[in-house]
């Protein structure tokens, strides 16, 4: 055993983290079905107006104002056609005609309004008008929507459905993104066996590859799994050097202090310890450098310190690589359903259940994954703190 000699406070570890991370700057076009949640790499400007026409903005008659010379009705005009989305009109409105016309279409030249159908009456081609009419009335704008050079989505901006839908009305096809965080994912322990495995005496199935991938997934990375590696220093030398490929790294297992827990001897050989040691419960045995031109986190192996971490610290650095935007989860203040003791030489998130409007304790321990699956979300207790009382209001960070 080799203890810690010294742990370093989360918001310090969390600076360090952010300190050593670059957002990259690797670009890719991706189609726009394939887009969404994406960072837009470069401005995007449009080359066209949108809509390209003056268009009708109601079901019904295109006229011209002048014919109504400021009456509140008018007609009857004759109808001297009709004009549907996808058609232009080539002959020009004269005075006295109005022409049916649909939602979307050009406005006919001559024309200059548009008046609903509901507020006409017909009799063969002779139609009467009931309501006034002011020029430009319910004709959308060439350009109303967009303009030809200006900018549709911007450097920074992660797309949504509707800066999609920005995108394809400018006609473009596909957008160039920020590459996404390359991931390498790796469990250790002799241990731990492959789901779909049969399990001999002594072995688990390996949790934290599966949790740490859906987070990195979730948080705009490709998650890039390794198979699981057993506990000796060549066989992770020898995954840490296919893992430098990839711009972060994370290992879970083998970072604490026991004789089998070599990750610390393989980072000080291979990279830059940054840091080793994290003041927080659940996981303390946290593990953070550089190795070549990646990032490296190893993570406790205990599920819930694993998970626990990934949400505090691996995010965090993960969406910072991305170009994404801090995460900022959703936090409801509720009052605690029952006392809970705390360690006092380590900041806590301690996860609970939300039951009936209270924060229920769920952790268990930093060894069972139910500590986190049954939870709805963690509250943090400061390391000064050595217990919280039944009815105290907390905050609780949701999952
Ligand atoms: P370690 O951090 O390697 O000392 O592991 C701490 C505890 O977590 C041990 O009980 C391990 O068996 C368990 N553990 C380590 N890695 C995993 C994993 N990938 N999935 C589930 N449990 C694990
Ligand atoms: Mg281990």
């Amino acid at each position: 055993m080799r203890p810690f000699t010294s742990t370093i406070p989360f918001a310090d570890a969390l600076k360090l983290a952010l300190t050593a991370t670059a957002p990259l700057s690797r670009t890719e076009h991706v189609d726009l079905r394939s887009a969404d949640g994406r960072v837009v790499a470069h401005d995007v400007v449009s080359p066209l107006d949108v809509p390209p026409f003056d268009r009708a903005a109601m079901d019904g008659y295109a006229v011209r104002s002048q014919d109504f010379a400021g009456a509140a009705t008018a007609g009857p005009l004759r109808c001297v056609g009709r004009v549907f989305t996808g058609e232009v009109l080539e002959r020009a409105l004269e005075s006295g005609e109005c022409i049916e016309i649909a939602t979307g279409a050009p406005i006919p030249s001559g024309a200059d309004a548009v008046i609903m159908v509901e507020d006409t009456d017909r009799r063969d081609a002779l139609i009467t008008f009931r309501a006034p009419v002011k020029p430009g009335q319910n004709i959308g704008r060439r350009a109303a929507d967009i303009r030809i050079g200006d900018v549709v989505v911007s450097r920074g901006q992660v797309l949504t459905p509707s800066r999609i839908g920005a995108l394809a009305a400018t006609g473009h096809t596909s957008v160039e993104v920020l590459a996404k965080p390359s991931v390498a994912i790796l469990s250790t322990g002799n241990e731990v066996v492959e789901p779909g495995q049969p399990l001999a005496p002594g072995q688990i199935y390996d949790i934290n590859r599966f949790t740490l991938e859906s987070v990195v997934r979730r948080h705009g990375g490709t998650a890039v799994p390794l198979p699981a590696t057993g506990d000796s220093i060549d066989e992770l030398k020898s995954m840490l050097d296919t893992a430098s490929a990839h711009d972060l790294i994370v290992f879970s297992g083998g970072s604490s202090v026991g004789e089998r827990d070599l990750v610390r001897d393989v980072i000080t050989a291979r990279g830059q310890m940054l840091f080793h040691g994290i003041a927080v419960k659940p996981g303390k045995p946290t593990a953070f450098a550089r190795i070549g031109a990646s990032l490296f986190l190893g993570m406790p192996g205990n599920p819930t310190s694993c998970l626990s971490n990934a949400y505090i610290l691996l995010v965090p650095i993960l969406r910072k690589l991305a170009g994404l935007p801090a995460w900022e989860p959703r936090t409801i203040t509720v009052p605690l359903a029952r006392r809970i003791v705390s360690t006092t030489d380590r900041h806590q998130f301690y996860t609970v259940r939300l039951v009936d409007g209270r924060a229920e304790p769920a952790f268990k321990g930093s060894g069972d994954i139910t500590s986190m699956a049954n939870a709805d979300g963690y509250m943090e207790i400061p390391a000064a703190t050595s217990s919280v009382e039944a009815g105290t209001m907390v905050t609780v960070t949701l999952f």
